[in-house]
């Protein structure tokens, strides 16, 4: 009997494939011919090349997602059968989780058990929405007026072609929630993967197709954002836009947007506040607080990047977090062993590095880290600012790297004003073992996600998104599905 195969290996195969985008139930090269290499974050290498697509490879998913959706080969099926396809889907994907895994780790350079969780979470996901086919419901109304006798109800209706648009930190895991929530509510689907992570999407369309989901519902475009990403955004055919990115893009799609009136979902940055109560258990709370800022090399949209510490126990709270930031292992993904993996690319990282002058320059504390590691690959080392101030810009922006500033605060009645001061609203966190405290503090903080004596926890049943410009809509929950449905009121005369 053959060994199994490990995941490596298939990766590794998959990887040295040619690699097409998936227009109409097949896989294609860019028409320009080019293509993008794609590069493992870990070492440097480039380790597969996919196709650059453009207008005019966006021109043609466009065509066929239309086509697919006015014949209705998706929408019209019935409930159950969309349900069983999206099902068997996910069986195909779990049956290759080793390779999936693998990919998501040599393309993102995220630790491959984050990368497993990513796969099953992404999984799970898309079979959440599968069992809301079932669930997407109009409704009666009693009517008043008009003098006469009317039967009328509500119907929800797919929104029709929609362009799903992610970004690099979290690749698979984005991808299924957009894809799984656009699949079950019947619209046809053009994924539009981050240039620098585009693998994972590719691999899982060949798993849809093998599903049978039918040609032209479910297609991927790869390539960049100016040109594939824009294309989209501005394709008078498409119905609506759901996109995960920086606030910045975001807004350029809001624009772009306007001249067919696209529905727009938004899951954009965020500068998340975190308070640490001098009566929260400070052995959770500590290493909670730090992985809340260094997990995926703080390449997370909600990642609890402004610390805010109650007087008291400041120093304390500094040093301890010095030390655990110190004792963090660094490396390769594929390094069972690791808990950090290094950042998407040199330009992030050189982004990042860019912040960390600023902050000196602006006369913060640096604590701990501020470097990058010399070598192979774009790591860096975590980094904890103190001493800030509220104008600082590390304080401000959105750093998307593995930087912590850690300022002071005096009661709970300063949380509010902190925590508001922000053009941002994704998430936020509260470390107390006082509940009324808790409360009080998700109730005055206008954000999206509130985490209490715990960071960045999610699940697919609740809505997720954020208020102000951390974007508009949400995503998880019926509020998903219910992004990419129409309502429809019918009047029938009796
Ligand atoms: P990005 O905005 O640069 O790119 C995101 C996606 O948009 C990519 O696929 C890119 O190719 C595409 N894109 C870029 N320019 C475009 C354009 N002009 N028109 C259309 N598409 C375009 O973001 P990024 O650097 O890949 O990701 C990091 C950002 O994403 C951070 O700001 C982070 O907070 C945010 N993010 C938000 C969430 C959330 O759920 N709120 C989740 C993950 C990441």
């Amino acid at each position: 009997m053959n060994a199994p195969v490990s995941g490596m290996t298939k990766a590794t195969t998959y990887l040295a494939l040619p690699k097409g985008m998936l227009i109409n139930g097949r896989f294609v090269d860019a028409r320009s011919g080019k293509t993008i290499d794609v590069v493992n974050p870990a070492t440097g290498a480039i380790i597969s090349k996919v196709p650059a697509g453009d207008k005019a490879d966006v021109d043609m998913a466009v065509i066929a997602a239309r086509a697919a959706f006015d014949k209705g080969v998706w929408r019209r099926k019935k409930y159950s059968e969309r349900a069983d396809i999206l099902w068997r889907w996910t069986d195909l994907i779990l049956a290759n989780i080793d390779e999936m895994a693998h990919i998501e780790t040599l393309d993102n350079g995220m630790p491959l058990a984050s990368a497993m969780n990513a796969i099953r979470v992404g999984v799970s996901t898309i079979r959440y929405y599968a069992g809301m086919c079932s669930k997407i419901y109009g409704h009666t109304s009693e009517i008043s007026g008009g003098g006469q006798e009317y039967h009328a109800y509500s119907v929800c209706e797919p929104v029709g072609v929609a362009a799903l648009i992610t970004p690099w930190n979290g690749p698979f895991a984005t991808a299924c929630t957009k894809s799984g929530s656009a699949l079950a509510a019947g619209c046809s689907a053009i994924l539009k993967p981050a240039e620098q992570s585009p693998l994972t999407a590719l691999r899982m369309a060949e798993f849809a197709l093998e599903a049978g989901i039918p040609e032209g519902v479910f297609n991927v475009v790869t390539g960049y954002g100016e040109a594939a990403g824009a294309a989209l955004a501005s394709h008078p055919d498409v119905d609506k836009i759901s996109f995960t990115g920086s606030t910045a893009v975001g807004k350029t799609l809001v624009r772009a947007a306007a001249d067919n009136m696209k529905r727009l979902s938004l899951e954009l940055g965020g500068k998340s506040p975190v308070f640490l109560f001098n009566d929260a258990d400070m052995s959770e709370a500590i290493p909670a607080a730090a992985m809340g800022i260094f997990r995926n090399s703080g390449q997370v949209c909600f990642a609890g990047s402004r610390l805010y510490v109650q007087n008291d126990v400041y120093d304390n709270v500094v040093s301890e977090l010095a030390q655990f930031a110190e004792k963090v292992r660094l490396g390769s993904g594929l390094d069972s062993q690791t808990q950090l993996g290094p950042l998407i690319s040199e330009q992030q990282r050189s982004r990042v590095m860019n912040y960390v002058d600023s902050g000196k320059s602006d006369g913060a504390t640096l604590v701990v880290g501020g470097s990058v590691i010399d070598g192979p690959g774009y790591f860096m080392k975590p980094t904890i600012f103190a001493k800030t101030g509220p104008a600082m810009k590390i304080v401000k922006d959105e750093i998307f790297g593995p930087v912590l500033v850690v300022e002071r605060f005096g009661s709970i009645e300063d949380v509010a004003g902190i925590a508001n001061a922000t053009p941002y609203g994704l998430g936020a966190g509260v470390y107390t073992t006082d509940v009324s405290k808790a409360h009080r503090v998700a109730k005055e903080i206008r954000a999206g996600n509130i985490w209490v004596n715990c960071y960045g926890f999610t699940d697919k049943t609740l809505p997720f998104g954020g208020y102000k410009q951390s974007g508009w809509g949400r995503e998880g929950g019926y509020e998903g599905i219910d992004a990419f449905l129409e309502k429809k009121a019918v009047y029938v005369r009796l």
